[in-house]
Protein backbone atom coordinates (compact mmCIF):
# COMPACT_ATOMS: atom_id res chain seq x y z
CA UNK A 1 0.00 0.00 0.00
CA UNK A 2 1.17 3.41 -0.37
CA UNK A 3 2.41 4.00 2.92
CA UNK A 4 4.80 1.07 2.81
CA UNK A 5 6.54 1.89 -0.28
CA UNK A 6 6.75 5.45 1.14
CA UNK A 7 8.18 3.67 4.02
CA UNK A 8 10.24 1.72 1.44
CA UNK A 9 11.51 4.70 -0.65
CA UNK A 10 12.55 6.66 2.25
CA UNK A 11 14.74 3.41 3.77
CA UNK A 12 12.64 3.16 6.83
CA UNK A 13 11.11 0.21 7.25
CA UNK A 14 13.74 -2.65 9.05
CA UNK A 15 14.03 -6.33 7.30
CA UNK A 16 11.43 -7.76 9.20
CA UNK A 17 12.95 -10.98 8.26
CA UNK A 18 15.71 -10.65 10.61
CA UNK A 19 13.51 -9.64 12.91
CA UNK A 20 14.77 -11.00 16.57
CA UNK A 21 17.26 -13.77 14.86
CA UNK A 22 18.73 -16.08 11.82
CA UNK A 23 21.23 -13.35 11.16
CA UNK A 24 24.56 -15.27 11.22
CA UNK A 25 27.52 -14.62 13.46
CA UNK A 26 31.02 -14.12 12.89
CA UNK A 27 33.92 -13.79 15.90
CA UNK A 28 36.62 -11.63 15.37
CA UNK A 29 39.62 -13.29 17.27
CA UNK A 30 43.03 -12.68 17.76
CA UNK A 31 45.95 -11.87 19.89
CA UNK A 32 45.86 -7.95 21.92
CA UNK A 33 46.80 -5.68 19.60
CA UNK A 34 46.73 -7.43 16.20
CA UNK A 35 43.81 -4.94 14.98
CA UNK A 36 40.65 -6.94 15.06
CA UNK A 37 38.90 -3.65 16.56
CA UNK A 38 40.41 -1.66 13.54
CA UNK A 39 38.95 -4.51 11.37
CA UNK A 40 36.12 -4.29 13.02
CA UNK A 41 35.39 -0.07 12.65
CA UNK A 42 36.34 -1.31 8.76
CA UNK A 43 33.92 -3.67 8.07
CA UNK A 44 31.46 -1.37 9.87
CA UNK A 45 32.64 1.72 7.84
CA UNK A 46 32.15 3.59 11.08
CA UNK A 47 34.03 4.52 13.94
CA UNK A 48 32.44 2.21 16.77
CA UNK A 49 34.62 -0.31 18.34
CA UNK A 50 37.66 1.16 20.81
CA UNK A 51 41.04 1.28 19.08
CA UNK A 52 43.69 1.45 21.95
CA UNK A 53 47.61 1.19 21.75
CA UNK A 54 47.70 -0.13 24.58
CA UNK A 55 46.32 -3.82 25.25
CA UNK A 56 43.74 -4.88 27.87
CA UNK A 57 40.91 -2.78 27.58
CA UNK A 58 37.54 -3.85 28.31
CA UNK A 59 34.36 -2.62 26.72
CA UNK A 60 31.27 -3.89 27.11
CA UNK A 61 29.80 -3.54 23.56
CA UNK A 62 30.62 -6.35 21.73
CA UNK A 63 28.37 -7.18 19.07
CA UNK A 64 27.74 -4.88 16.14
CA UNK A 65 24.90 -5.42 13.27
CA UNK A 66 27.31 -5.56 9.99
CA UNK A 67 26.57 -5.67 6.28
CA UNK A 68 28.94 -6.71 3.54
CA UNK A 69 28.28 -7.26 -0.03
CA UNK A 70 24.12 -7.04 0.77
CA UNK A 71 24.49 -9.64 3.41
CA UNK A 72 23.87 -9.25 6.74
CA UNK A 73 25.58 -10.37 9.74
CA UNK A 74 26.46 -9.74 13.58
CA UNK A 75 30.28 -8.94 14.32
CA UNK A 76 31.29 -10.58 17.21
CA UNK A 77 34.56 -8.22 18.42
CA UNK A 78 36.51 -10.03 21.19
CA UNK A 79 39.20 -6.88 20.73
CA UNK A 80 38.50 -5.75 24.48
CA UNK A 81 39.50 -9.34 26.33
CA UNK A 82 41.29 -8.10 29.14
CA UNK A 83 44.86 -9.41 29.81
CA UNK A 84 47.88 -9.00 31.76
CA UNK A 85 51.43 -9.85 31.79
CA UNK A 86 51.23 -13.19 33.04
CA UNK A 87 49.57 -16.35 31.43
CA UNK A 88 47.90 -14.27 28.37
CA UNK A 89 48.68 -17.08 26.54
CA UNK A 90 45.80 -19.38 29.06
CA UNK A 91 43.44 -16.91 28.75
CA UNK A 92 43.55 -15.88 25.00
CA UNK A 93 42.75 -19.62 24.16
CA UNK A 94 40.01 -20.08 26.52
CA UNK A 95 38.01 -15.99 25.86
CA UNK A 96 38.65 -17.27 21.94
CA UNK A 97 36.79 -20.29 22.69
CA UNK A 98 33.53 -18.94 24.07
CA UNK A 99 33.83 -16.96 20.92
CA UNK A 100 34.58 -19.67 18.30
CA UNK A 101 31.48 -21.79 19.98
CA UNK A 102 29.17 -18.49 19.84
CA UNK A 103 29.81 -17.86 15.74
CA UNK A 104 28.68 -19.43 12.93
CA UNK A 105 32.56 -18.56 11.41
CA UNK A 106 35.28 -16.94 12.67
CA UNK A 107 37.88 -14.49 11.26
CA UNK A 108 40.99 -15.29 12.80
CA UNK A 109 43.23 -12.17 12.30
CA UNK A 110 46.81 -12.65 12.90
CA UNK A 111 49.77 -9.72 12.99
CA UNK A 112 52.01 -10.54 9.63
CA UNK A 113 54.47 -8.13 10.99
CA UNK A 114 54.95 -10.60 14.04
CA UNK A 115 54.21 -13.33 12.67
CA UNK A 116 52.60 -16.92 14.02
CA UNK A 117 52.94 -16.85 18.06
CA UNK A 118 52.51 -20.01 20.48
CA UNK A 119 49.23 -18.26 21.42
CA UNK A 120 48.50 -18.10 17.83
CA UNK A 121 49.16 -21.42 17.41
CA UNK A 122 46.85 -22.82 20.70
CA UNK A 123 44.00 -20.72 18.46
CA UNK A 124 44.50 -22.61 15.56
CA UNK A 125 43.78 -26.20 17.67
CA UNK A 126 40.50 -24.69 19.01
CA UNK A 127 39.70 -23.70 15.43
CA UNK A 128 40.61 -26.96 14.04
CA UNK A 129 38.69 -28.82 17.03
CA UNK A 130 35.66 -26.62 16.33
CA UNK A 131 35.20 -27.12 12.87
CA UNK A 132 33.86 -23.88 11.90
CA UNK A 133 34.45 -21.80 8.78
CA UNK A 134 37.96 -19.57 9.40
CA UNK A 135 38.98 -17.17 7.33
CA UNK A 136 42.68 -16.57 8.62
CA UNK A 137 43.94 -12.51 7.84
CA UNK A 138 47.39 -11.05 7.98
CA UNK A 139 46.62 -8.17 9.69
CA UNK A 140 49.21 -4.83 9.29
CA UNK A 141 50.14 -5.79 5.72
CA UNK A 142 50.43 -1.93 4.49
CA UNK A 143 52.18 -2.34 1.57
CA UNK A 144 53.59 -4.81 -0.84
CA UNK A 145 56.58 -5.51 0.97
CA UNK A 146 54.63 -7.47 3.68
CA UNK A 147 53.01 -9.71 1.81
CA UNK A 148 56.09 -11.88 1.81
CA UNK A 149 55.59 -12.10 5.32
CA UNK A 150 51.88 -12.77 5.06
CA UNK A 151 52.53 -15.82 3.21
CA UNK A 152 55.02 -17.42 6.25
CA UNK A 153 50.82 -17.96 7.75
CA UNK A 154 50.30 -20.55 5.33
CA UNK A 155 52.23 -22.68 7.96
CA UNK A 156 49.11 -22.33 10.35
CA UNK A 157 47.63 -24.92 8.62
CA UNK A 158 44.05 -22.56 7.95
CA UNK A 159 44.41 -22.09 4.25
CA UNK A 160 45.25 -19.23 2.77
CA UNK A 161 46.31 -16.34 4.47
CA UNK A 162 44.72 -13.20 3.04
CA UNK A 163 47.06 -10.13 3.46
CA UNK A 164 45.20 -6.73 4.28
CA UNK A 165 45.21 -3.97 6.07
CA UNK A 166 43.06 -2.95 8.25
CA UNK A 167 44.20 -0.02 9.37
CA UNK A 168 44.10 1.30 5.15
CA UNK A 169 41.64 -1.01 3.62
CA UNK A 170 44.02 -2.79 2.22
CA UNK A 171 42.74 -6.08 1.34
CA UNK A 172 39.77 -6.28 3.09
CA UNK A 173 37.47 -6.46 0.42
CA UNK A 174 38.64 -10.08 -0.73
CA UNK A 175 38.75 -11.09 2.82
CA UNK A 176 35.20 -10.28 3.44
CA UNK A 177 34.59 -11.89 0.14
CA UNK A 178 36.11 -15.03 1.68
CA UNK A 179 34.16 -14.78 4.56
CA UNK A 180 30.97 -14.59 3.48
CA UNK A 181 31.79 -17.53 0.98
CA UNK A 182 31.48 -19.87 3.97
CA UNK A 183 29.33 -18.22 6.11
CA UNK A 184 26.32 -19.67 6.42
CA UNK A 185 22.91 -18.50 5.07
CA UNK A 186 21.55 -19.00 8.86
CA UNK A 187 22.99 -19.08 11.88
CA UNK A 188 23.05 -22.70 13.49
CA UNK A 189 24.11 -20.55 17.13
CA UNK A 190 21.56 -18.12 16.89
CA UNK A 191 19.12 -18.90 14.57
CA UNK A 192 15.63 -20.94 15.20
CA UNK A 193 13.78 -18.96 13.09
CA UNK A 194 10.13 -17.53 13.92
CA UNK A 195 7.79 -20.61 14.83
CA UNK A 196 8.46 -23.21 17.75
CA UNK A 197 8.90 -22.36 21.01
CA UNK A 198 9.58 -18.62 22.23
CA UNK A 199 13.19 -18.22 23.19
CA UNK A 200 13.86 -16.81 26.54
CA UNK A 201 17.38 -15.83 28.03
CA UNK A 202 18.04 -15.69 31.74
CA UNK A 203 20.48 -12.84 32.28
CA UNK A 204 21.81 -10.93 35.23
CA UNK A 205 25.39 -10.44 36.88
CA UNK A 206 27.06 -12.99 38.95
CA UNK A 207 25.42 -14.69 41.95
CA UNK A 208 21.72 -12.82 41.65
CA UNK A 209 20.70 -16.74 41.07
CA UNK A 210 20.49 -17.53 37.22
CA UNK A 211 21.53 -21.25 37.77
CA UNK A 212 19.57 -21.58 40.98
CA UNK A 213 16.15 -20.37 38.80
CA UNK A 214 17.18 -22.41 35.80
CA UNK A 215 17.67 -25.52 38.12
CA UNK A 216 13.82 -24.45 40.01
CA UNK A 217 12.54 -23.91 36.48
CA UNK A 218 13.55 -27.41 35.23
CA UNK A 219 12.67 -28.93 38.51
CA UNK A 220 15.20 -30.79 39.15
CA UNK A 221 18.62 -29.82 40.94
CA UNK A 222 21.18 -30.59 38.89
CA UNK A 223 24.70 -30.07 40.05
CA UNK A 224 26.81 -27.04 38.12
CA UNK A 225 30.39 -28.29 37.72
CA UNK A 226 33.51 -26.29 36.77
CA UNK A 227 34.67 -27.45 33.30
CA UNK A 228 37.83 -26.46 32.38
CA UNK A 229 37.12 -24.74 29.24
CA UNK A 230 37.55 -26.90 25.79
CA UNK A 231 36.59 -30.26 28.22
CA UNK A 232 32.81 -30.56 27.17
CA UNK A 233 30.49 -28.95 25.02
CA UNK A 234 27.44 -28.78 26.30
CA UNK A 235 23.97 -28.15 24.50
CA UNK A 236 23.76 -24.43 24.32
CA UNK A 237 19.71 -24.69 25.32
CA UNK A 238 16.96 -26.30 27.33
CA UNK A 239 14.05 -26.62 26.71
CA UNK A 240 12.06 -26.35 29.59
CA UNK A 241 7.77 -26.76 29.90
CA UNK A 242 6.02 -23.77 32.00
CA UNK A 243 2.49 -22.83 32.48
CA UNK A 244 1.70 -26.09 30.05
CA UNK A 245 4.18 -24.56 27.27
CA UNK A 246 7.62 -24.94 25.86
CA UNK A 247 10.37 -22.55 26.32
CA UNK A 248 13.74 -22.28 25.04
CA UNK A 249 16.30 -21.26 27.03
CA UNK A 250 18.93 -19.86 25.02
CA UNK A 251 22.10 -20.51 25.90
CA UNK A 252 21.78 -22.13 29.28
CA UNK A 253 25.78 -24.10 29.03
CA UNK A 254 26.59 -20.32 29.61
CA UNK A 255 25.01 -20.58 33.21
CA UNK A 256 25.59 -23.65 34.17
CA UNK A 257 28.89 -23.83 33.12
CA UNK A 258 31.74 -22.02 35.10
CA UNK A 259 34.63 -20.33 33.65
CA UNK A 260 36.68 -19.05 36.38
CA UNK A 261 38.98 -16.01 34.48
CA UNK A 262 40.71 -14.35 37.00
CA UNK A 263 41.00 -11.00 35.23
CA UNK A 264 38.84 -10.34 32.08
CA UNK A 265 35.90 -12.05 33.74
CA UNK A 266 33.54 -8.99 33.64
CA UNK A 267 34.26 -9.14 29.93
CA UNK A 268 33.78 -12.53 29.58
CA UNK A 269 30.21 -12.48 31.48
CA UNK A 270 29.03 -9.43 29.15
CA UNK A 271 29.90 -11.42 25.80
CA UNK A 272 27.82 -14.06 27.62
CA UNK A 273 25.24 -12.21 27.75
CA UNK A 274 24.62 -10.04 25.11
CA UNK A 275 24.94 -13.53 22.78
CA UNK A 276 22.30 -14.64 24.68
CA UNK A 277 20.22 -11.52 24.55
CA UNK A 278 20.60 -11.54 20.62
CA UNK A 279 19.34 -15.20 20.50
CA UNK A 280 16.30 -14.64 22.23
CA UNK A 281 13.12 -12.93 21.84
CA UNK A 282 12.04 -11.90 25.25
CA UNK A 283 15.21 -11.78 28.50
CA UNK A 284 14.18 -12.13 32.02
CA UNK A 285 16.97 -10.17 33.98
CA UNK A 286 17.18 -11.30 37.34
CA UNK A 287 17.94 -8.74 40.35
CA UNK A 288 19.44 -9.38 43.73
CA UNK A 289 16.73 -8.11 45.60
CA UNK A 290 18.93 -8.32 48.79
CA UNK A 291 21.62 -6.27 46.95
CA UNK A 292 21.22 -2.45 45.91
CA UNK A 293 20.63 -2.09 43.22
CA UNK A 294 24.61 -1.83 41.24
CA UNK A 295 25.63 -0.19 38.04
CA UNK A 296 26.14 -3.71 36.56
CA UNK A 297 22.18 -4.26 36.77
CA UNK A 298 20.95 -1.24 35.10
CA UNK A 299 23.80 -2.19 32.49
CA UNK A 300 22.02 -5.44 31.57
CA UNK A 301 18.73 -4.04 31.67
CA UNK A 302 19.41 -1.46 28.75
CA UNK A 303 21.66 -4.36 26.73
CA UNK A 304 18.48 -5.62 26.22
CA UNK A 305 16.46 -2.61 25.72
CA UNK A 306 19.17 -1.68 23.28
CA UNK A 307 19.25 -5.11 21.19
CA UNK A 308 15.40 -4.63 20.83
CA UNK A 309 14.15 -7.44 23.03
CA UNK A 310 10.99 -8.20 25.18
CA UNK A 311 12.14 -7.33 29.01
CA UNK A 312 10.76 -8.82 32.53
CA UNK A 313 12.70 -8.54 35.56
CA UNK A 314 12.37 -10.81 38.43
CA UNK A 315 13.37 -10.02 41.56
CA UNK A 316 15.44 -12.69 43.64
CA UNK A 317 15.72 -13.67 47.15
CA UNK A 318 12.58 -12.20 48.10
CA UNK A 319 12.60 -14.65 51.46
CA UNK A 320 15.82 -12.89 52.53
CA UNK A 321 14.00 -9.21 52.45
CA UNK A 322 12.83 -7.78 55.47
CA UNK A 323 10.19 -4.85 55.58
CA UNK A 324 12.77 -2.14 55.73
CA UNK A 325 14.96 -3.43 52.72
CA UNK A 326 12.00 -3.56 50.66
CA UNK A 327 11.01 -0.76 51.80
CA UNK A 328 14.62 0.85 50.02
CA UNK A 329 14.47 -1.45 47.39
CA UNK A 330 11.00 0.35 45.65
CA UNK A 331 13.13 3.61 45.81
CA UNK A 332 16.04 2.44 44.19
CA UNK A 333 13.84 0.88 41.51
CA UNK A 334 12.58 4.15 40.98
CA UNK A 335 15.72 5.98 40.99
CA UNK A 336 17.66 3.30 38.69
CA UNK A 337 14.67 1.85 36.77
CA UNK A 338 12.76 4.48 36.08
CA UNK A 339 13.38 4.09 32.13
CA UNK A 340 11.83 0.65 31.81
CA UNK A 341 8.82 1.14 34.36
CA UNK A 342 6.85 -0.71 31.23
CA UNK A 343 8.27 -4.37 32.25
CA UNK A 344 6.81 -6.68 33.95
CA UNK A 345 8.04 -7.46 37.22
CA UNK A 346 7.68 -10.48 39.62
CA UNK A 347 9.24 -10.55 43.17
CA UNK A 348 10.35 -14.26 43.39
CA UNK A 349 12.68 -16.50 45.25
CA UNK A 350 14.35 -18.96 43.24
CA UNK A 351 15.53 -21.03 46.44
CA UNK A 352 11.66 -21.25 47.68
CA UNK A 353 10.27 -21.04 44.83
CA UNK A 354 8.11 -18.14 45.78
CA UNK A 355 5.86 -16.67 42.70
CA UNK A 356 8.13 -18.08 40.41
CA UNK A 357 4.87 -19.35 38.56
CA UNK A 358 4.39 -15.43 37.57
CA UNK A 359 7.04 -15.24 35.54
CA UNK A 360 4.74 -16.96 32.68
CA UNK A 361 2.26 -14.31 32.49
CA UNK A 362 5.45 -11.29 32.33
CA UNK A 363 6.90 -13.36 29.48
CA UNK A 364 3.33 -13.62 27.72
CA UNK A 365 2.44 -10.22 28.26
CA UNK A 366 6.17 -9.12 27.31
CA UNK A 367 5.92 -10.76 24.07
CA UNK A 368 2.54 -10.15 22.94
CA UNK A 369 3.70 -6.01 23.01
CA UNK A 370 6.61 -7.11 21.43
CA UNK A 371 4.47 -8.39 18.91
CA UNK A 372 1.97 -5.94 18.35
CA UNK A 373 0.83 -4.35 15.52
CA UNK A 374 -0.68 -0.51 15.65
CA UNK A 375 -3.02 -0.06 12.54
CA UNK A 376 -1.86 2.57 10.68
CA UNK A 377 -5.40 4.07 10.49
CA UNK A 378 -6.29 3.75 14.32
CA UNK A 379 -2.60 5.25 14.86
CA UNK A 380 -3.28 8.21 13.21
CA UNK A 381 -6.96 8.66 14.34
CA UNK A 382 -5.27 8.38 17.44
CA UNK A 383 -2.30 10.62 17.14
CA UNK A 384 -4.43 13.30 15.43
CA UNK A 385 -6.59 13.33 19.09
CA UNK A 386 -2.77 13.94 20.90
CA UNK A 387 -1.24 16.82 18.77
CA UNK A 388 -4.80 18.37 18.65
CA UNK A 389 -5.13 18.32 22.51
CA UNK A 390 -1.05 18.78 22.85
CA UNK A 391 0.10 20.53 19.80
CA UNK A 392 4.31 20.72 19.49
CA UNK A 393 5.31 24.06 21.10
CA UNK A 394 5.93 27.05 18.74
CA UNK A 395 9.73 27.24 17.92
CA UNK A 396 10.73 29.99 16.01
CA UNK A 397 7.79 31.26 15.27
CA UNK A 398 7.14 28.00 13.22
CA UNK A 399 5.17 25.00 14.72
CA UNK A 400 5.86 21.57 13.08
CA UNK A 401 3.44 19.14 12.50
CA UNK A 402 2.77 15.86 12.34
CA UNK A 403 1.92 14.54 9.06
CA UNK A 404 1.41 10.63 9.74
CA UNK A 405 2.48 7.98 10.90
CA UNK A 406 2.92 4.37 10.51
CA UNK A 407 4.31 1.25 12.67
CA UNK A 408 7.32 0.07 10.21
CA UNK A 409 7.80 -3.40 11.86
CA UNK A 410 7.18 -5.42 14.70
CA UNK A 411 9.40 -7.51 17.18
CA UNK A 412 10.07 -4.79 18.50
CA UNK A 413 7.51 -2.18 17.71
CA UNK A 414 9.01 0.64 15.61
CA UNK A 415 7.11 3.49 14.71
CA UNK A 416 7.70 5.94 11.87
CA UNK A 417 6.73 9.88 12.30
CA UNK A 418 6.53 12.25 9.63
CA UNK A 419 6.46 15.56 10.36
CA UNK A 420 6.89 19.21 8.73
CA UNK A 421 9.79 20.18 10.73
CA UNK A 422 11.85 19.28 13.37
CA UNK A 423 10.31 17.67 16.43
CA UNK A 424 11.82 17.95 19.93
CA UNK A 425 12.93 15.17 22.20
CA UNK A 426 10.36 16.25 24.48
CA UNK A 427 8.00 16.06 22.24
CA UNK A 428 8.68 12.58 21.05
CA UNK A 429 8.81 11.28 24.43
CA UNK A 430 5.94 12.27 25.33
CA UNK A 431 4.44 11.02 22.55
CA UNK A 432 5.59 7.63 22.76
CA UNK A 433 4.67 7.78 26.31
CA UNK A 434 0.95 8.44 25.16
CA UNK A 435 1.66 5.29 22.60
CA UNK A 436 2.38 3.60 25.39
CA UNK A 437 -0.97 4.62 27.24
CA UNK A 438 -3.00 3.77 24.53
CA UNK A 439 -1.79 0.92 23.29
CA UNK A 440 0.07 -0.72 26.11
CA UNK A 441 3.36 -2.43 25.24
CA UNK A 442 4.27 -3.93 28.73
CA UNK A 443 7.15 -5.50 28.61
CA UNK A 444 8.46 -4.18 25.20
CA UNK A 445 10.86 -1.47 24.45
CA UNK A 446 9.40 0.56 21.43
CA UNK A 447 10.69 3.26 19.31
CA UNK A 448 10.06 6.33 17.58
CA UNK A 449 11.64 8.16 14.80
CA UNK A 450 11.00 11.09 13.06
CA UNK A 451 11.24 11.88 9.35
CA UNK A 452 11.05 15.67 8.15
CA UNK A 453 8.86 16.39 5.20
CA UNK A 454 9.27 19.98 3.60
P1 LIG B 1 43.01 -5.28 18.94
O1 LIG B 1 43.58 -5.27 20.32
O2 LIG B 1 43.30 -6.58 18.25
O3 LIG B 1 41.58 -4.89 18.86
O4 LIG B 1 43.86 -4.20 18.09
P2 LIG B 1 43.49 -2.69 17.70
O5 LIG B 1 42.51 -2.67 16.61
O6 LIG B 1 43.18 -1.95 18.95
O7 LIG B 1 44.88 -2.22 17.05
C1 LIG B 1 46.08 -2.25 17.79
C2 LIG B 1 47.06 -1.27 17.15
O8 LIG B 1 47.44 -1.72 15.86
C3 LIG B 1 46.50 0.12 16.97
O9 LIG B 1 47.49 1.05 17.26
C4 LIG B 1 46.13 0.15 15.51
O10 LIG B 1 46.14 1.45 14.98
C5 LIG B 1 47.20 -0.72 14.89
N1 LIG B 1 46.76 -1.34 13.63
C6 LIG B 1 45.62 -2.00 13.40
N2 LIG B 1 45.54 -2.40 12.12
C7 LIG B 1 46.66 -1.98 11.51
C8 LIG B 1 47.15 -2.08 10.16
O11 LIG B 1 46.54 -2.64 9.25
N3 LIG B 1 48.38 -1.53 9.91
C9 LIG B 1 49.09 -0.91 10.88
N4 LIG B 1 50.26 -0.42 10.55
N5 LIG B 1 48.66 -0.78 12.15
C10 LIG B 1 47.45 -1.32 12.47
P1 LIG C 1 24.18 -17.15 39.29
O1 LIG C 1 25.64 -16.81 39.39
O2 LIG C 1 23.38 -15.98 38.85
O3 LIG C 1 23.89 -18.38 38.50
O4 LIG C 1 23.71 -17.42 40.80
P2 LIG C 1 23.49 -18.78 41.59
O5 LIG C 1 22.23 -19.45 41.16
O6 LIG C 1 24.74 -19.59 41.56
O7 LIG C 1 23.22 -18.22 43.05
C1 LIG C 1 24.21 -17.52 43.79
C2 LIG C 1 23.95 -17.75 45.26
O8 LIG C 1 22.71 -17.19 45.65
C3 LIG C 1 23.87 -19.24 45.63
O9 LIG C 1 24.49 -19.40 46.87
C4 LIG C 1 22.39 -19.49 45.74
O10 LIG C 1 22.07 -20.53 46.63
C5 LIG C 1 21.88 -18.17 46.25
N1 LIG C 1 20.48 -17.91 45.84
C6 LIG C 1 19.99 -17.92 44.59
N2 LIG C 1 18.67 -17.65 44.60
C7 LIG C 1 18.31 -17.45 45.88
C8 LIG C 1 17.08 -17.14 46.54
O11 LIG C 1 16.02 -16.96 45.94
N3 LIG C 1 17.11 -17.04 47.88
C9 LIG C 1 18.26 -17.23 48.60
N4 LIG C 1 18.19 -17.13 49.91
N5 LIG C 1 19.43 -17.53 48.02
C10 LIG C 1 19.47 -17.63 46.68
Amino acid sequence: DADRALLEADGALGDESTDGAARPVVAIIGRPNVGKSTLVNRVLGRREAVVEDVPGVTRDRVAYDAEWSGRDFTLVDTGGWEVDASGIHLRVAEQAEVAIELADAVLFVVDAKVGATDTDEAVVKLLRRSKKPVVLVANKVDDQKTELEAATLWSLGLGQPWPISALHGRGTGDALDALLDVLPEKSAVSAYGRGGPRRVALVGRPNVGKSSLLNKLAGEDRVVVDNVAGTTRDPVDELIELGGKTWRFVDTAGIRRRVHLTRGADFYASLRTQAAIEKAEVAVVLIDAEDSIAEQDVRVVQQVVDAGRALVLAFNKWDLLDEERRHYLEREIERDLGQVAWAPRANISAVTGRHVDRLVPGLEVALDSWDQRVPTGRLNSFLGEVVAGHPHPVRGGKQPRILFATQASTRPPRFVVFASGFIEAGYRRFLERRLREQFGFEGSPIELSVRVRE
